[in-house]
């Protein structure tokens, strides 16, 4: 396998093992266990002497292919694939703290991951902090002497707010913390965190990377030496393995990754360039144009834009609620990262749990709207959009 190769070519070729048939497509394997040639191999498997799989809650054949082809694209050495999103972001924060040590994450964070960090974390005695994770002085201040591990997201959800990954890894690299950053948002063709100085990545593989959604999916990145003193053991005695099944849906879906992200993005900017022009429109937040509040930082730090559109409506839940309803091509959805186009309310749906406080800290208005591209072709989303925006008042 080169190193050498392009993210496409990765993303087809990567990480693939054929079995005796020779298969062209990766094959699925559905099996629990593994079989030895004598009791001499089984015993030198498991003192670790030979190469091979034992038990598929450790690892097998299909999530390997699906975890190298990852590893080779994220510039990571070693990974574990996961059942879900959630499952990759719990085991990367619970696999590294103990009692008395202490988090500080970004508050604009996915809501179950904000649950993790300052709900599940502190009943087994880990301390936090959230903190406005776009000042870097934020970062530092939050810094205690039991600081193990700094947790954040960029672009957030779903403002797409973004966070300096070099400047925090700088601050956690002074007092030797871990950076886990959830690089779902950016995916990863745009922002390469372990490059910028991250120690870990997390995906929700369920996102652009099944990006047809099927199934659930996740995944940890980091170093060999990270993994294997940190989440080696968690993941396997706590089993939040992915089925093989999905690994396989999975690495069908990586192979037309860029292909789809591209598209996505043309859509996505587009979208953001047509609804600025707009009078029902009262802002548009879009990593990829010049008017971004941060457009400094995404230059410095991304490749692309963004798959999704972050827009507020002057005319609130009423007129947010007016446009979803008359929305034709583009379906009401929470989820993202899908090729069908997606839209959601955050206040009423995503984020209805944080209170009106906190909602207000992250930008999120009655009016806001979270709009997550698809594959099609952008004209129909203009012209959709066009059509739905005449249900809403200027
Ligand atoms: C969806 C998502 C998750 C959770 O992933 P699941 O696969 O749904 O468990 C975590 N972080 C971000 C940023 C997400 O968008």
């Amino acid at each position: 396998m080169s190193k050498n190769w392009r993210p496409a070519t990765q993303l087809v070729h990567g990480g693939t093992t054929r079995s005796n048939h020779g298969e062209t497509s990766e094959a699925i394997f559905l099996t629990q266990g593994f079989v030895y040639d004598s009791s001499e191999a089984a015993e030198a498997r498991f003192k670790g002497e030979t190469d091979g799989f034992i038990y598929a809650r450790y690892g097998s054949p299909t999530n390997d292919m699906f975890e190298k082809r990852m590893c080779m694209l994220e510039g990571a050495e070693d990974a574990r694939a996961t059942a879900s999103g959630m499952a990759a972001v719990a085991s990367a924060i619970l696999c590294k703290v103990k009692a008395g040590d202490h988090i500080v994450a970004a508050r604009a964070l996915f809501g179950s991951c904000r649950w993790v960090v300052e709900t599940l974390a502190p009943k087994y005695g880990v301390e936090f902090t959230l903190v406005d994770g776009r000042d870097l002085a934020n970062w530092e201040a939050a810094v205690r002497p039991n600081t193990k591990v700094f947790f954040l997201e960029s672009p957030t959800n779903p403002t797409l707010e973004i966070v300096d990954i070099a400047g925090v890894a700088k601050i956690a690299n002074a007092i030797g913390a871990t950076v886990i950053v959830d690089n779902v948002f950016a995916t990863p063709l745009f922002q390469k965190p372990l490059e910028l100085g991250a120690h870990v990545v997390v995906y929700s593989a369920t996102k652009h990377i099944d990006g047809q959604g099927r199934c659930l999916g996740g995944i940890v990145l980091s170093s060999k030496d990270w993994i294997d003193e940190n989440l080696h053991d968690y993941f396997r005695h706590t089993g939040p393995a992915l089925s093989p099944f999905n690994a396989w849906t999975l690495l069908k879906g990586v192979e037309t990754l860029p292909l789809r992200v591209r598209q996505q993005t043309e859509n996505a900017a587009r979208l953001a360039d047509f609804l600025a022009e707009q009078p029902q429109v009262a802002k548009v937040i879009y990593p990829g144009r010049k008017d971004h509040p941060q457009a400094d930082i995404i230059a410095r730090q991304m490749t692309g834009g963004s798959t999704l559109v972050c827009f507020e409506l002057k005319g609130g839940k009423e007129a947010a609620f007016a446009l979803q309803n008359a929305l034709d091509v583009v379906v009401i959805s929470n989820n993202l990262g899908d090729s069908k186009s997606l839209i959601t309310h955050p206040a009423t749906t995503t984020h209805k749990n944080l209170s009106d406080e906190a909602r207000a800290e992250l930008g999120i208005s009655p009016g806001t709207v979270r709009f997550s591209a698809g594959i099609e072709d952008s004209a129909d989303l203009i012209d959709d959009f066009a059509q739905a925006l005449r249900s809403v008042k200027a």
